[in-house]
């Protein structure tokens, strides 16, 4: 499987510390989406390498240069396949942008795959692919990109990077480009449609609730579905997939993440609020 290094940009303090706009830091931002994206390719079989998971690059870093240095040669020892950046960009301006060393080559490639994913995540304004001779991406020896999601230092963006779920997706974008790039399914392997035996037999139905202001209504649907019920929280991704038709209730759709997966939902009964979600369900029931 493709080897895939992740490089969350920056330290937390030193000669390579990132931007900082609107009480936000980049070398926060970029690890939680490094984290995240981590974790989404080893669920669809990538190897992944990180150049930090803590406060510092895992190497020197006394000065800016040995610090970029540093995350090249981890990539490059690792034989990665691909070296992907992550980084929020600053200095006034909107949107996204993808940067790669030179154009025709297969970081260009990958750059042209992961933009319009990054576009779609946030309606974020196009900034483009971009040529940059960055010292990331001339020092490694394999095909290396760099993204910059959004600003920190405008508003409206930093606005955006302030929600968990906008983080989410900016990593679920970077995977999808990913996957198009290796040209693999960006679907997690299916669970085999299970044949009727005894211990394989996976659950026809299964209903799932975030809160507990939703619970009250859980055992309504309960009995008409006859099927089991679980609380997100308490809920495996195994468990989900074993499921064939998933019953989501409150919430939107992109709530019902566990770990990393993103359950596809048969039926979603929801509402503004508790009491128009119960009734959502009571009209599901009743057939209205
Ligand atoms: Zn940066």
């Amino acid at each position: 499987m493709p080897k895939v290094c992740l490089d969350a940009g920056h330290n937390d303090s030193g000669a390579d510390t990132g931007a900082q706009g609107n009480g936000l830091l980049e070398q926060d931002i970029t690890l939680d989406i490094v984290l995240r994206i981590r974790k989404k390719l080893e669920q669809r079989s990538f190897e992944v390498v990180l150049t930090r998971e803590g406060p510092f690059v895992n190497g020197a870093h006394g000065t800016l240069s040995e610090s970029l240095r540093t995350r090249c040669q981890i990539a490059n020892a690792a034989k990665a396949d691909l070296f992907v950046s992550v980084h929020v960009n600053a200095g006034g301006g909107t949107g996204v942008e993808v940067h790669a060393l030179a154009s025709g080559g297969k970081a260009e490639a990958c750059a042209r795959k992961v933009l319009p994913y990054l576009v779609d995540a946030g309606n974020w304004a196009n900034r483009g692919v971009k040529f940059s001779n960055f010292q990331v991406l001339r020092e490694t020896v394999m095909p290396a990109i760099l993204t910059e999601n959004g600003f920190i230092d405008t508003k409206e963006d930093a606005e955006k990077l302030k929600n968990s779920s906008m983080i989410e997706a900016i990593a679920d974008a970077h995977v999808r480009g990913i996957c198009d790039y290796f040209g693999m399914a960006y679907a997690p392997a299916p669970v085999a449609p299970s044949e009727p035996t005894a211990q394989t037999s996976g659950i026809d139905a299964l209903i799932v609730f975030i809160g507990y202001p939703e619970a009250g209504i859980v055992p309504h649907l309960q009995a008409h579905l006859k099927a089991p019920a679980i609380m997100l929280q308490d809920l495996t991704p195994e468990t989900a997939k074993a499921a064939r038709k998933v019953y989501g209730i409150g919430y939107s759709a992109e709530k019902y993440v566990v770990e990393g997966y993103a359950i596809p939902l048969y039926k979603l009964l929801t509402g503004s609020n508790a009491d128009d979600t119960a009734q959502a369900v009571i009209d599901f029931v009743k057939g209205r």
